[in-house]
């Protein structure tokens, strides 16, 4: 399920266990959070999604709310893709985090 308010997926049941925002099945063209990262890692990640031709999006969590649950890190930023890019945005991202470096993650390798 898609929840409209927080642009997150999640399962089991059908409202959203954060907001509690009754969910929908995701459209293509829905925007869905691939991660939250310190704003240093998603300005490189924003730039490395674009290279691969999938837009994206920032968005600053500020919230108070938000900030305790994350333990104080504040100053984190969500990327959003389309759900359409959802899995392959995932996919860019693991490399990138895994490999802990920009130039490495922007090749495009294929592993399988
Ligand atoms: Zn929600």
């Amino acid at each position: 399920m898609y929840c409209e308010g927080c642009k997150r997926l999640y399962s089991g049941g059908t409202r959203c266990p954060s907001c509690r925002r009754p969910g929908r099945e995701p459209l293509p063209e829905d925007l869905v959070v691939v991660c939250d990262r310190p704003v240093l890692f998603a300005e490189m990640l924003s730039d490395i999604l674009r290279s691969e031709g999938i837009e994206n999006m920032k968005q600053g969590i500020l919230g108070a709310g938000l900030s305790s649950i994350l333990g104080m890190q504040a100053e984190k930023v969500s990327i959003l893709v389309p759900y359409a890019l959802l899995e392959e945005a995932k996919e860019i991202e693991e490399a990138f985090f895994a490999g802990n470096f920009p130039e490495e993650a922007g090749k495009t390798q294929t592993e399988e």
